[in-house]
């Protein structure tokens, strides 16, 4: 698990090129229905980083443009292929077919503390704007993040002017995994 508490002193956002053209992509294919997955990185005193996501079917029987849903056995699932990894689930995405980039009552009445929500808005099967948000520790609304986008190569740290290449994946991971 990851210390909630990580929340509070870095409220920013970083993703890849790769997992935020994932996002895009995923929300095109899906419109005029809404995609939704699960943003998969570390998190560490600068924030969170997303390196890759995964896809996630929408579960959801109807009202499928306006909806979302991940079950419990798919976010098991992509948990388990994260910690393998050296990963962790740091929130999910979702797209809004026709709307803002910002969290519906029913996003804020069914996320998670601590956790990212990533919307992005789809304006007639084209991406527009792209924001993360993060609840509220009383639950009111939601904080948007500050959100990067940054250029990783697979799933390793920036390349760094140390002089040294190809070092191990991954930034420190707050505690212990279980
Ligand atoms: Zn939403």
């Amino acid at each position: 698990m990851i210390d909630p508490l990580f929340a509070k002193i870095s409220p920013t956002i970083a993703l890849t090129h790769t997992a935020l053209h994932k996002i895009k992509v995923h929300a095109m294919e899906a419109y005029p229905e809404e995609c939704c997955g699960i943003l998969v990185g570390t998190a560490g005193e600068t924030g969170k980083e997303v390196l890759d996501v995964v896809r996630i079917g929408n579960a959801r029987e109807e009202n499928r443009t306006r909806r979302f849903l991940i079950t419990p056995g798919e976010y098991a699932k992509a948990e388990a292929a994260a910690g393998a990894e050296g990963l962790g689930v740091m929130g999910f995405y979702h797209s809004h077919p026709d709307h803002p980039a910002t969290p519906s009552q029913f996003d804020l009445e069914h996320a998670w503390p601590w956790c990212s929500y990533v919307i992005v808005a789809v304006e007639g099967r084209i991406p527009a704007a792209v924001k993360s948000w993060v609840l509220k520790e009383d639950r009111s609304g939601f904080d948007e993040e500050i959100m990067n986008s940054v250029e990783r190569v697979a799933a390793g740290p920036a390349r760094e002017n140390t002089g040294h290449a190809g070092s191990t994946r991954a930034h420190t991971t707050p505690g212990d995994r279980g």
